[in-house]
């Protein structure tokens, strides 16, 4: 019999483990391939295939309290310090984030 691990946030509804993987951290969208180990890490120090190292670490959001707004500001932020000018790139980058998975209500 196969056993599925939920861990659930004292807060949330929502799933935070999920087994599926995605080529994008669902909460800032960076590409996992950027993130160290390719993904953020579980509380049993596995590697988390939805969200990145920068976002999720030890089974729980960095930022746990970050309204989607406040990603996308932190996210312009990052690009701009790695180099992104405030282009085009960058806002169509930011406005893809509220449909991740972990800002879906
Ligand atoms: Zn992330």
């Amino acid at each position: 019999m196969v056993k599925f691990n939920y861990y659930k946030k004292k807060s949330g509804n929502k799933k935070y483990m999920d087994n599926q993987s995605y080529k994008n951290c669902q909460s800032c969208g960076m590409p996992l391939k950027r993130s160290p180990n390719g993904g953020g890490t579980n509380v049993d120090g596995t590697i988390n295939k939805m969200y990145c190292i920068y976002c999720y670490e030890n089974g729980q959001f960095k930022h746990p309290d970050w309204t989607v707004v406040q990603m996308q500001e932190f996210v312009k932020g990052k690009m701009k310090a790695m180099g992104f000018p405030m282009s085009l790139f960058a806002t169509m980058f930011v406005k893809k984030i509220p449909a991740l998975q972990r800002w879906i209500k």
